[in-house]
Protein backbone atom coordinates (compact mmCIF):
# COMPACT_ATOMS: atom_id res chain seq x y z
CA UNK A 1 0.00 0.00 0.00
CA UNK A 2 1.29 3.16 -0.79
CA UNK A 3 1.81 6.34 1.57
CA UNK A 4 0.03 9.08 0.15
CA UNK A 5 1.78 11.30 2.95
CA UNK A 6 4.75 11.11 0.71
CA UNK A 7 3.64 12.19 -2.64
CA UNK A 8 2.64 15.45 -3.82
CA UNK A 9 -1.04 15.91 -2.92
CA UNK A 10 -1.50 17.40 -6.73
CA UNK A 11 -0.55 13.74 -7.88
CA UNK A 12 -3.49 12.16 -5.93
CA UNK A 13 -6.34 12.32 -8.30
CA UNK A 14 -4.57 11.10 -11.07
CA UNK A 15 -5.37 8.23 -12.26
CA UNK A 16 -3.43 5.60 -14.51
CA UNK A 17 -4.06 5.96 -17.83
CA UNK A 18 -6.62 3.48 -18.79
CA UNK A 19 -6.08 3.54 -22.32
CA UNK A 20 -2.38 2.31 -21.07
CA UNK A 21 -4.76 -0.76 -18.92
CA UNK A 22 -6.62 -1.86 -21.72
CA UNK A 23 -3.26 -1.95 -24.40
CA UNK A 24 -1.58 -4.23 -21.93
CA UNK A 25 -5.28 -6.04 -21.67
CA UNK A 26 -4.95 -6.20 -25.26
CA UNK A 27 -1.80 -7.90 -25.35
CA UNK A 28 -2.61 -10.33 -22.65
CA UNK A 29 -5.50 -11.77 -24.78
CA UNK A 30 -3.85 -11.72 -28.20
CA UNK A 31 -6.82 -8.97 -29.24
CA UNK A 32 -6.86 -5.63 -31.82
CA UNK A 33 -6.31 -2.70 -30.01
CA UNK A 34 -8.33 0.26 -31.33
CA UNK A 35 -8.06 1.63 -27.48
CA UNK A 36 -4.78 3.94 -28.45
CA UNK A 37 -4.83 6.71 -30.40
CA UNK A 38 -1.46 5.93 -32.92
CA UNK A 39 -1.20 4.95 -36.42
CA UNK A 40 0.10 1.37 -37.29
CA UNK A 41 0.78 2.26 -41.02
CA UNK A 42 3.99 3.94 -41.90
CA UNK A 43 4.58 7.80 -42.05
CA UNK A 44 5.31 9.47 -45.23
CA UNK A 45 8.89 8.44 -46.68
CA UNK A 46 9.63 11.96 -47.32
CA UNK A 47 9.35 13.07 -43.39
CA UNK A 48 11.53 9.63 -42.54
CA UNK A 49 13.63 10.32 -45.37
CA UNK A 50 14.47 14.30 -43.76
CA UNK A 51 15.01 13.06 -40.42
CA UNK A 52 17.62 10.44 -41.16
CA UNK A 53 19.19 13.22 -43.55
CA UNK A 54 19.07 15.56 -40.31
CA UNK A 55 20.79 13.11 -37.98
CA UNK A 56 23.21 12.22 -40.92
CA UNK A 57 24.30 16.09 -40.98
CA UNK A 58 24.79 15.86 -37.52
CA UNK A 59 21.63 18.02 -36.21
CA UNK A 60 21.97 16.65 -33.01
CA UNK A 61 22.34 19.23 -30.10
CA UNK A 62 19.10 21.71 -28.64
CA UNK A 63 17.75 23.72 -31.52
CA UNK A 64 16.62 27.10 -30.36
CA UNK A 65 14.29 26.70 -27.28
CA UNK A 66 11.20 27.90 -28.76
CA UNK A 67 11.81 26.10 -32.16
CA UNK A 68 14.87 26.12 -34.89
CA UNK A 69 13.86 28.80 -37.11
CA UNK A 70 13.71 26.75 -40.15
CA UNK A 71 11.04 25.07 -38.60
CA UNK A 72 9.05 28.21 -37.42
CA UNK A 73 9.41 29.82 -40.65
CA UNK A 74 7.47 26.49 -42.09
CA UNK A 75 4.80 26.79 -39.34
CA UNK A 76 4.30 30.59 -39.99
CA UNK A 77 3.76 30.03 -43.89
CA UNK A 78 1.60 27.32 -43.30
CA UNK A 79 -0.88 29.25 -40.93
CA UNK A 80 -0.93 31.38 -44.19
CA UNK A 81 -1.26 29.46 -46.50
CA UNK A 82 -4.34 27.43 -44.73
CA UNK A 83 -5.79 30.14 -42.78
CA UNK A 84 -4.62 33.56 -43.89
CA UNK A 85 -3.36 33.90 -40.60
CA UNK A 86 -0.31 36.22 -40.18
CA UNK A 87 2.13 34.51 -38.03
CA UNK A 88 4.99 36.19 -36.23
CA UNK A 89 7.62 33.06 -36.36
CA UNK A 90 9.93 35.37 -33.87
CA UNK A 91 7.45 36.47 -31.43
CA UNK A 92 4.71 34.11 -31.74
CA UNK A 93 5.30 30.45 -32.11
CA UNK A 94 6.92 27.87 -29.34
CA UNK A 95 7.60 24.61 -30.96
CA UNK A 96 7.44 21.59 -27.45
CA UNK A 97 7.29 18.09 -27.40
CA UNK A 98 4.05 17.27 -28.88
CA UNK A 99 0.77 19.34 -28.14
CA UNK A 100 0.59 17.39 -24.95
CA UNK A 101 3.58 19.26 -23.40
CA UNK A 102 1.82 22.94 -25.27
CA UNK A 103 -0.88 22.13 -23.22
CA UNK A 104 0.90 21.94 -19.85
CA UNK A 105 3.37 25.31 -20.71
CA UNK A 106 0.52 27.07 -21.86
CA UNK A 107 -1.71 26.53 -18.79
CA UNK A 108 1.28 27.13 -16.48
CA UNK A 109 2.34 30.48 -18.32
CA UNK A 110 -1.59 31.72 -18.46
CA UNK A 111 -3.35 30.43 -15.34
CA UNK A 112 -3.14 31.15 -12.10
CA UNK A 113 -4.00 28.94 -8.81
CA UNK A 114 -7.39 29.43 -8.21
CA UNK A 115 -8.60 30.17 -11.96
CA UNK A 116 -11.02 28.30 -13.32
CA UNK A 117 -10.39 26.62 -16.73
CA UNK A 118 -13.94 25.49 -18.42
CA UNK A 119 -13.88 22.15 -20.04
CA UNK A 120 -15.93 20.78 -22.79
CA UNK A 121 -16.51 17.40 -21.77
CA UNK A 122 -16.35 14.54 -22.94
CA UNK A 123 -13.13 15.80 -23.09
CA UNK A 124 -9.32 14.50 -23.93
CA UNK A 125 -8.16 12.76 -20.84
CA UNK A 126 -5.06 15.06 -19.44
CA UNK A 127 -6.76 18.13 -19.82
CA UNK A 128 -8.37 17.95 -16.05
CA UNK A 129 -4.66 16.76 -15.09
CA UNK A 130 -3.08 20.15 -16.78
CA UNK A 131 -5.89 22.17 -15.11
CA UNK A 132 -4.93 20.71 -11.57
CA UNK A 133 -1.23 20.96 -11.95
CA UNK A 134 -1.29 24.99 -12.07
CA UNK A 135 -3.71 24.47 -9.33
CA UNK A 136 -6.22 25.70 -11.41
CA UNK A 137 -10.15 24.44 -10.71
CA UNK A 138 -11.55 22.88 -13.94
CA UNK A 139 -15.21 23.55 -14.62
CA UNK A 140 -16.54 20.52 -16.97
CA UNK A 141 -19.37 21.72 -19.08
CA UNK A 142 -21.12 18.45 -20.96
CA UNK A 143 -21.69 18.75 -24.56
CA UNK A 144 -24.21 17.82 -26.44
CA UNK A 145 -25.34 13.84 -27.60
CA UNK A 146 -23.21 14.83 -31.15
CA UNK A 147 -20.76 16.35 -29.27
CA UNK A 148 -22.29 20.22 -30.33
CA UNK A 149 -22.21 23.23 -28.01
CA UNK A 150 -24.75 23.18 -25.44
CA UNK A 151 -24.11 26.98 -25.47
CA UNK A 152 -26.61 27.67 -22.54
CA UNK A 153 -24.36 25.32 -20.37
CA UNK A 154 -21.64 26.87 -21.28
CA UNK A 155 -23.36 30.17 -20.91
CA UNK A 156 -24.02 29.40 -17.17
CA UNK A 157 -20.24 28.19 -16.80
CA UNK A 158 -18.59 31.08 -17.15
CA UNK A 159 -17.96 33.88 -14.86
CA UNK A 160 -15.89 36.51 -13.80
CA UNK A 161 -13.25 33.73 -12.21
CA UNK A 162 -12.86 32.13 -15.40
CA UNK A 163 -9.16 32.57 -16.71
CA UNK A 164 -9.65 30.02 -20.19
CA UNK A 165 -11.65 27.90 -22.11
CA UNK A 166 -9.96 24.38 -23.56
CA UNK A 167 -11.58 23.65 -26.70
CA UNK A 168 -10.57 20.71 -29.04
CA UNK A 169 -11.56 20.75 -32.80
CA UNK A 170 -12.16 18.46 -34.47
CA UNK A 171 -12.95 16.37 -31.38
CA UNK A 172 -11.48 13.42 -29.25
CA UNK A 173 -13.63 11.17 -28.68
CA UNK A 174 -16.74 12.50 -30.26
CA UNK A 175 -15.24 13.70 -33.84
CA UNK A 176 -17.66 16.42 -33.69
CA UNK A 177 -16.04 19.81 -35.72
CA UNK A 178 -16.90 22.68 -34.21
CA UNK A 179 -19.52 25.41 -36.73
CA UNK A 180 -18.48 29.17 -37.01
CA UNK A 181 -21.73 29.62 -35.02
CA UNK A 182 -20.29 27.09 -32.09
CA UNK A 183 -17.38 29.65 -32.04
CA UNK A 184 -18.71 32.33 -32.23
CA UNK A 185 -20.56 31.64 -29.02
CA UNK A 186 -17.30 30.66 -27.48
CA UNK A 187 -16.00 33.90 -28.88
CA UNK A 188 -18.54 35.82 -27.31
CA UNK A 189 -18.30 35.04 -24.30
CA UNK A 190 -14.52 34.71 -23.73
CA UNK A 191 -14.50 38.42 -25.08
CA UNK A 192 -17.46 39.26 -22.57
CA UNK A 193 -15.08 37.46 -19.17
CA UNK A 194 -11.91 38.49 -20.79
CA UNK A 195 -11.21 34.96 -20.97
CA UNK A 196 -8.05 33.44 -23.13
CA UNK A 197 -9.14 30.54 -25.47
CA UNK A 198 -6.62 27.28 -25.60
CA UNK A 199 -7.30 25.28 -28.91
CA UNK A 200 -5.89 22.17 -28.90
CA UNK A 201 -6.41 21.72 -33.18
CA UNK A 202 -3.75 18.14 -33.62
CA UNK A 203 -6.56 16.68 -35.69
CA UNK A 204 -7.15 19.58 -38.01
CA UNK A 205 -6.26 17.84 -41.68
CA UNK A 206 -8.45 14.88 -40.66
CA UNK A 207 -11.62 15.87 -41.25
CA UNK A 208 -14.92 14.52 -43.45
CA UNK A 209 -17.43 17.07 -42.78
CA UNK A 210 -17.25 20.82 -42.53
CA UNK A 211 -14.51 23.02 -42.43
CA UNK A 212 -11.99 23.60 -39.88
CA UNK A 213 -11.86 27.10 -38.64
CA UNK A 214 -9.52 28.45 -36.19
CA UNK A 215 -10.92 30.22 -33.34
CA UNK A 216 -8.01 32.79 -33.80
CA UNK A 217 -9.04 33.45 -37.13
CA UNK A 218 -12.44 34.79 -35.50
CA UNK A 219 -13.29 38.80 -34.96
CA UNK A 220 -11.26 39.54 -31.75
CA UNK A 221 -10.06 36.46 -30.77
CA UNK A 222 -6.14 36.24 -32.49
CA UNK A 223 -5.08 38.35 -29.14
CA UNK A 224 -6.67 36.26 -26.30
CA UNK A 225 -6.31 32.76 -28.30
CA UNK A 226 -3.32 30.22 -27.67
CA UNK A 227 -3.80 27.63 -30.47
CA UNK A 228 -2.16 24.63 -30.27
CA UNK A 229 -1.20 21.81 -32.79
CA UNK A 230 1.66 19.25 -33.98
CA UNK A 231 3.05 16.71 -36.06
CA UNK A 232 1.95 13.37 -34.59
CA UNK A 233 -1.53 12.92 -36.41
CA UNK A 234 -0.91 14.90 -39.42
CA UNK A 235 2.48 13.41 -40.35
CA UNK A 236 1.52 9.95 -38.43
CA UNK A 237 4.86 10.09 -36.00
CA UNK A 238 3.00 10.12 -32.76
CA UNK A 239 6.44 8.86 -31.28
CA UNK A 240 8.18 11.97 -32.59
CA UNK A 241 6.96 13.91 -29.84
CA UNK A 242 6.92 17.09 -31.96
CA UNK A 243 4.30 20.15 -31.07
CA UNK A 244 3.41 23.87 -32.16
CA UNK A 245 1.81 26.99 -30.11
CA UNK A 246 0.56 30.20 -31.90
CA UNK A 247 -0.08 32.76 -29.45
CA UNK A 248 0.45 36.30 -28.94
CA UNK A 249 3.61 37.90 -28.54
CA UNK A 250 2.73 38.88 -24.60
CA UNK A 251 1.35 34.96 -24.08
CA UNK A 252 4.63 33.92 -26.17
CA UNK A 253 6.82 35.57 -23.78
CA UNK A 254 5.37 33.46 -20.69
CA UNK A 255 4.85 30.33 -22.66
CA UNK A 256 8.73 29.94 -23.63
CA UNK A 257 9.85 30.28 -20.19
CA UNK A 258 7.90 27.55 -18.95
CA UNK A 259 8.07 25.04 -21.73
CA UNK A 260 11.92 25.97 -21.70
CA UNK A 261 12.18 24.81 -17.58
CA UNK A 262 9.75 21.23 -18.50
CA UNK A 263 11.44 20.12 -21.89
CA UNK A 264 14.31 22.66 -23.38
CA UNK A 265 13.24 22.20 -26.33
CA UNK A 266 11.92 19.10 -28.68
CA UNK A 267 14.52 16.45 -30.16
CA UNK A 268 16.19 18.94 -33.09
CA UNK A 269 16.92 16.52 -36.13
CA UNK A 270 13.19 15.88 -36.03
CA UNK A 271 11.93 19.44 -35.99
CA UNK A 272 14.10 19.82 -39.39
CA UNK A 273 12.16 16.84 -40.50
CA UNK A 274 8.77 18.41 -39.35
CA UNK A 275 10.33 21.11 -41.66
CA UNK A 276 10.71 19.53 -44.96
CA UNK A 277 7.36 17.94 -44.70
CA UNK A 278 5.62 21.08 -44.04
CA UNK A 279 7.74 22.74 -46.97
CA UNK A 280 7.58 19.73 -49.58
CA UNK A 281 3.78 17.86 -49.09
CA UNK A 282 1.51 19.67 -50.89
CA UNK A 283 -2.10 19.70 -50.83
CA UNK A 284 -2.65 16.20 -52.26
CA UNK A 285 -1.17 15.01 -49.00
CA UNK A 286 -3.44 16.37 -47.03
CA UNK A 287 -6.59 15.36 -49.13
CA UNK A 288 -5.25 11.70 -49.36
CA UNK A 289 -4.42 11.52 -45.72
CA UNK A 290 -8.40 12.88 -44.79
CA UNK A 291 -9.31 10.20 -47.82
CA UNK A 292 -7.73 7.55 -46.51
CA UNK A 293 -8.45 8.09 -42.77
CA UNK A 294 -13.04 8.71 -44.33
CA UNK A 295 -12.36 4.99 -46.05
CA UNK A 296 -11.18 3.66 -42.53
CA UNK A 297 -14.23 5.44 -40.70
CA UNK A 298 -16.73 4.29 -42.62
CA UNK A 299 -15.75 0.59 -42.63
CA UNK A 300 -15.59 0.74 -38.46
CA UNK A 301 -18.87 2.92 -38.47
CA UNK A 302 -21.09 0.39 -40.47
CA UNK A 303 -19.26 -2.51 -38.33
CA UNK A 304 -20.16 -1.37 -35.63
CA UNK A 305 -23.60 -0.39 -36.81
CA UNK A 306 -24.25 -3.95 -38.04
CA UNK A 307 -22.79 -5.57 -34.89
CA UNK A 308 -25.86 -3.86 -33.10
CA UNK A 309 -23.72 -0.65 -31.35
CA UNK A 310 -25.32 2.92 -31.70
CA UNK A 311 -23.04 5.46 -32.76
CA UNK A 312 -22.38 8.71 -34.27
CA UNK A 313 -20.64 9.44 -38.03
CA UNK A 314 -17.67 11.15 -37.02
CA UNK A 315 -17.08 14.79 -38.96
CA UNK A 316 -13.21 14.86 -38.17
CA UNK A 317 -10.40 13.21 -35.63
CA UNK A 318 -10.26 9.39 -35.86
CA UNK A 319 -12.55 7.86 -32.69
CA UNK A 320 -15.80 6.68 -32.67
CA UNK A 321 -17.68 7.01 -29.33
CA UNK A 322 -20.23 3.62 -29.40
CA UNK A 323 -23.35 3.32 -27.37
CA UNK A 324 -23.02 -0.70 -26.60
CA UNK A 325 -26.93 -0.50 -24.81
CA UNK A 326 -27.89 -3.50 -26.97
CA UNK A 327 -25.35 -5.51 -26.92
CA UNK A 328 -24.78 -5.83 -23.02
CA UNK A 329 -25.96 -4.52 -19.07
CA UNK A 330 -22.33 -4.69 -18.00
CA UNK A 331 -20.81 -1.54 -17.09
CA UNK A 332 -18.36 0.31 -19.66
CA UNK A 333 -15.27 -0.99 -18.16
CA UNK A 334 -16.19 -4.71 -17.51
CA UNK A 335 -18.01 -4.56 -21.29
CA UNK A 336 -14.70 -3.22 -22.58
CA UNK A 337 -12.64 -5.89 -20.76
CA UNK A 338 -15.19 -8.70 -22.34
CA UNK A 339 -14.87 -7.42 -25.59
CA UNK A 340 -11.37 -7.14 -25.34
CA UNK A 341 -10.83 -10.98 -24.10
CA UNK A 342 -14.21 -12.55 -25.51
CA UNK A 343 -14.36 -10.32 -28.48
CA UNK A 344 -11.19 -10.12 -29.71
CA UNK A 345 -10.91 -6.24 -29.82
CA UNK A 346 -9.60 -3.66 -27.42
CA UNK A 347 -11.17 -0.01 -26.69
CA UNK A 348 -11.75 2.57 -23.59
CA UNK A 349 -14.26 2.72 -21.46
CA UNK A 350 -16.11 5.96 -21.93
CA UNK A 351 -16.17 7.09 -17.90
CA UNK A 352 -12.23 8.13 -18.72
CA UNK A 353 -13.72 10.80 -21.00
CA UNK A 354 -16.34 12.23 -18.34
CA UNK A 355 -15.75 13.75 -15.31
CA UNK A 356 -18.61 12.12 -13.60
CA UNK A 357 -18.26 8.51 -14.69
CA UNK A 358 -21.96 7.57 -15.04
CA UNK A 359 -21.96 9.77 -18.11
CA UNK A 360 -19.62 7.16 -19.86
CA UNK A 361 -20.90 4.07 -18.50
CA UNK A 362 -22.87 3.36 -21.83
CA UNK A 363 -20.39 3.84 -24.07
CA UNK A 364 -16.78 2.87 -25.61
CA UNK A 365 -14.57 4.84 -28.25
CA UNK A 366 -13.23 2.83 -30.89
CA UNK A 367 -9.21 4.45 -32.83
CA UNK A 368 -10.12 3.68 -36.67
CA UNK A 369 -6.09 4.71 -36.95
CA UNK A 370 -5.36 1.79 -38.30
CA UNK A 371 -5.07 -0.14 -41.43
CA UNK A 372 -8.29 -1.37 -43.50
CA UNK A 373 -7.04 -4.75 -42.79
CA UNK A 374 -6.83 -4.26 -39.79
CA UNK A 375 -10.16 -2.86 -38.85
CA UNK A 376 -11.78 -5.19 -41.03
CA UNK A 377 -10.54 -8.04 -39.04
CA UNK A 378 -11.66 -6.31 -36.30
CA UNK A 379 -15.19 -5.72 -37.99
CA UNK A 380 -15.89 -9.15 -38.56
CA UNK A 381 -15.06 -10.12 -35.15
CA UNK A 382 -17.76 -7.53 -33.89
CA UNK A 383 -20.08 -9.48 -35.91
CA UNK A 384 -19.87 -12.37 -34.07
CA UNK A 385 -20.82 -11.02 -30.87
N1 LIG B 1 -4.73 16.42 -28.13
C1 LIG B 1 -5.65 15.50 -28.45
C2 LIG B 1 -7.07 15.91 -28.53
C3 LIG B 1 -5.27 14.17 -28.68
O1 LIG B 1 -6.22 13.26 -28.98
C4 LIG B 1 -3.93 13.80 -28.57
C5 LIG B 1 -3.48 12.41 -28.77
O2 LIG B 1 -4.24 11.47 -28.81
C6 LIG B 1 -3.00 14.78 -28.24
C7 LIG B 1 -3.43 16.08 -28.02
C8 LIG B 1 -1.55 14.45 -28.09
O3 LIG B 1 -0.80 15.05 -29.08
P1 LIG B 1 0.80 14.95 -29.09
O4 LIG B 1 1.16 13.59 -29.59
O5 LIG B 1 1.23 16.02 -30.03
O6 LIG B 1 1.27 15.18 -27.70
Amino acid sequence: MSDSSRTARRTHSFTESVIREMTRVSNQHGAINLSQGFPNFAAPELIKEAACEAIRADINQYAVTWGSPRLREAIANKYGRFYDMDVDRDREITVTCGATEAMAAIMLALVDPDDEVVILEPFYENYGPDAILCGARPVFVPTLHDGGLDADALTAAFSARTRAIILNTPNNPTGHVFTRQELETVAALCREHDAIALTDEIYEYILYQGEHIPLATLDGMRERTVTVSGFSKTFSVTGWRVGTIIAPAEFTDAIRKTHDFLTVGAPAPLQDACAAALEQLDQSYYDQLAADYRERRDVLVEGLRAAGFRCNNPQGAYYIMADFSELSELPDSEFAIWLTRDGGVATVPGSSFFSDPRHGRRLVRFAFCKTLPMLEQAVARLATL
